[in-house]
């Protein structure tokens, strides 16, 4: 894939339990640096691209059985989770998935556990976090499970962060949320973007706010792209509007 592509898709078919058919050939880049949203519908395919990217089938008796997958210029389909996570590409599931018997300084301490540099480092990249997530510094002490909704999501982003990735699968961050927090969220994704350049894959059914921070954006439907563009684009597209933005 070219230099400045920094995970390539191509044309990848996923089954589960060996006869369930649910990606049918997607294709899709992310250039280095950027911010792309990957939406459709509840059940489209969006969780199962990113699981294949990340490697994160096996659990779920899926599979690909077609196409590559390419990040930084390699083939990473033989890849285990953790071997992309030390080659810089890490996913956050949906659902935020933190440890609620840890407090939120345990968790992001976890999001360490590939890297080889020492304690300094670690504390040093600890309070950038905080820097980026001032909620987490204030609950640093507090078991994430009392924490809220949206302080676990910013956890989950913040543990991934812990393992220095210039790639992030991020899955359905706005989920049942509140507006207000999930616009806060995606301010610090876009701080996380320019400052850090890290790179984003953003699987999303709100629509309107994912094209909102996204520069460019895929529609899945039944596991297929229908569709693709700059995200200016498609906020103008007439189909998008009417089926994804609610306004006709
Ligand atoms: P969501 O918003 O619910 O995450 P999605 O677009 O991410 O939706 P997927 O979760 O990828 O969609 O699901 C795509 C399709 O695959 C759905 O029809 C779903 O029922 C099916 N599917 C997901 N996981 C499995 C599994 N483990 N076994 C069989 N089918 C599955």
């Amino acid at each position: 894939s070219a230099p400045d592509t920094i995970l390539a898709v191509n044309n990848i078919e996923v089954v589960y339990d060996h006869v369930i058919l649910v990606l049918k050939g997607v294709s899709l880049t992310v250039p280095r640096g950027g911010i792309v949203a990957l939406l459709g519908a509840n059940g489209a395919g969006k969780t199962t691209t990113l699981k294949a990217i990340s490697n994160l089938l096996r659990a779920e008796r899926g599979e690909v059985t077609k196409g590559t997958i390419e990040f930084a210029g390699e083939r990473v389909d033989r890849l285990t989770p953790n071997e992309l996570v030390r080659r810089g590409c890490i996913q956050v599931m949906e659902g935020r998935h933190c440890f609620g018997h840890l407090t939120i300084e345990e968790n992001l301490l976890t999001g360490a556990f590939t890297r080889r540099d020492g304690q300094a480092a670690i504390k040093r990249d600890l309070e950038a976090i905080y820097d980026y997530f001032p909620r987490l510094r204030q609950r640093r002490t507090s078991m994430a499970g009392y924490t809220s909704g949206g302080e676990q999501q910013m956890c989950a982003i913040g543990r991934a962060m812990m393992s220095r990735p210039r790639m992030i699968l991020l899955d359905e961050p706005s989920m049942g949320l509140a507006p207000q927090v999930v616009e806060e969220i995606f301010e610090i994704v876009r701080a996380l973007n320019a400052r850090e350049s890290v790179s984003f894959l953003l699987a999303e059914q709100n629509t309107n706010i994912a094209l909102r921070y996204a520069t460019y954006g895929y529609i899945l439907e039944t596991g297929r792209v229908v569709m693709d563009g700059a995200a200016d684009s498609l906020r103008e597209n007439e189909d998008v509007k009417e089926f994804y933005l609610g306004v006709a």
